[in-house]
């Protein structure tokens, strides 16, 4: 199913604290059952400094845009938009 919403990272602000993997809940879950976090089970990871939200099609589970990560941002840098859903 196509995302209905893309969060944005400004990477002219993001630091790559990190904050935004570690609060997302989807991350958690399959951090505390997998004990690790890559491109294939998380839906938000830090690379090179700036974070990057990873959504790929038909994968179980995607980000479900719950704002966790937005909200706890200390940079402001996630932001959620909303696609024009037809
Ligand atoms: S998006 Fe925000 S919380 Fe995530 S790594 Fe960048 S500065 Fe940190
Ligand atoms: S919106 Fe929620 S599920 Fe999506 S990356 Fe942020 S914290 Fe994780």
């Amino acid at each position: 199913m196509p995302q209905e919403f893309t969060l944005k990272i400004n990477k002219l602000v993001c630091t790559g604290c990190n904050v935004c993997v570690t609060s997302c809940p989807i991350n958690f879950n399959h951090l505390k059952t997998q004990s690790y976090l890559n491109e294939e089970n998380a839906v938000i990871l830090v690379k090179n400094g700036t974070a990057y939200p990873i959504f790929i099609e038909n994968r179980e589970v995607n980000c479900d845009g719950c704002g966790i990560c937005v909200k706890e941002c200390p940079q402001i840098a996630i932001t959620m938009q909303i696609k024009e859903i037809i």
